[in-house]
């Protein structure tokens, strides 16, 4: 998997742990290469416990690495059926404008 961000291979450290960090955006799991690590923008999802950003998504849910919390992903589980409930919801309440009902 390339960095997310600019697209660059990841290659295997000659010894010891990879520079790179793994991360998740928008509810899934990304890689960051060490240059852009070092970016403040990364626009990393944050677990909403602790506020760290080494989280891992996976099978629906995303995990904190820092606290051990676990919550949905709600991209995830919104794939298989269609449109989102919030947009579906935004819809609905249109139509009832339009249609003189809300
Ligand atoms: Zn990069
Ligand atoms: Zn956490």
């Amino acid at each position: 998997m390339p960095c997310y961000r600019c697209g660059a291979r990841q290659t295997d450290p000659v010894r010891g742990a990879s520079p790179w960090k793994r991360g998740v955006r928008r509810e899934s799991q990304v890689l960051i290469c060490p240059d852009c690590q070092r970016l403040h923008d990364l626009d990393l999802d944050s677990c909403r416990t602790c506020g760290s950003t080494a989280l891992i998504c996976r099978l629906g849910e995303v995990e904190c690495r820092g606290c051990g919390a676990v919550r949905m992903a709600r991209a995830r589980a919104f794939a298989g059926s269609g449109a989102p409930p919030g947009l579906s919801a935004e819809v609905e309440a249109a139509l009832n404008r339009v249609l003189g009902r809300a």
